[in-house]
């Protein structure tokens, strides 16, 4: 990403969350963004994602031009190569915890019991197998926060972009995990993580730092 840009504008009122940030990520890093509430770091997630453009700037993912891709080019980069956890989860409501955890895989055409069978054992492994049938809605916080877990690293995925993925659990999920993230880094796969825990920024190979929409490195 080059001399990123992001303006929201809001009627009149335009906001400037971005201000020439340049970030480069390398295969195979594990990567964590820190900064205060409201610095622009889901901003930021949602561009790294193809999920939304810079107002201007450059960003190259995997040597695709994302600003100059056609939207079925993005949709498939997301389907294929990026998994997400977002900080509110974004988990559909009608569906169950597998259903959910499915989802990426059956967006890759995958095969529905197979996707199943996968699901639950991602489920398990973030402590969940007694969980699998139950909603959103009939899970608590942090339960959510792990299905999102398991639906963003059920595909392997080649980039894991995880939005304060241990915000809503306790030192013990929290540390379950970012074992699971460091299994998935230690197979060559990209992880970027916001956080805003120093225990879970002190695990990782390299940290940036955003304030008032600069980028300050520090490896
Ligand atoms: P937090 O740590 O609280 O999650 P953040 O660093 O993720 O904060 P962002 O969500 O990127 O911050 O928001 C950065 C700024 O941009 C905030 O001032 C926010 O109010 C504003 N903002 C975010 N999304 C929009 C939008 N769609 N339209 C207008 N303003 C927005
Ligand atoms: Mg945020």
């Amino acid at each position: 990403a080059r001399n990123i840009v992001k303006i929201y504008e809001n009627g009149a009122e335009e906001l400037k969350v971005l201000d020439d940030v340049s970030l480069q990520v390398y295969q195979g890093d594990f990567f964590a963004i820190l900064g205060p509430s409201g610095s622009g770091k889901s901003t930021l997630m949602n561009i790294l994602g193809c999920l939304d453009l810079p107002s201007t700037g450059e960003y190259y993912l995997d040597g695709v031009d994302v600003l100059a891709a056609e939207e079925n080019q993005l949709a498939d980069i997301r389907n294929k190569k990026i998994g997400f956890i977002f900080q509110k989860f974004n988990l559909l409501p009608r569906l169950t915890a597998a259903q959910n955890v499915m989802l990426p895989l059956l967006y890759r055409g995958e095969d529905e019991a197979k996707a199943f069978q996968l699901a639950k054992e991602k489920l398990s492994l973030l402590g969940l197998s007694e969980r699998i049938n139950h909603r959103p809605n009939e899970l608590s916080g942090g339960q959510q926060q792990r299905v999102a877990i398991a639906r963003a690293i059920i595909g392997s995925p080649q980039l894991l972009l995880a939005d304060e993925p241990t915000g809503n659990l306790d030192s013990k999920s929290s540390g379950d995990a970012m074992e699971i993230f460091r299994e998935l880094n230690r197979q060559g796969n990209t992880i970027v993580i916001i956080t805003h825990d120093t225990e879970v920024a002190d695990q990782v190979k390299k940290i940036a730092y955003i304030r008032d929409g600069k980028i300050h490195e520090n490896y």
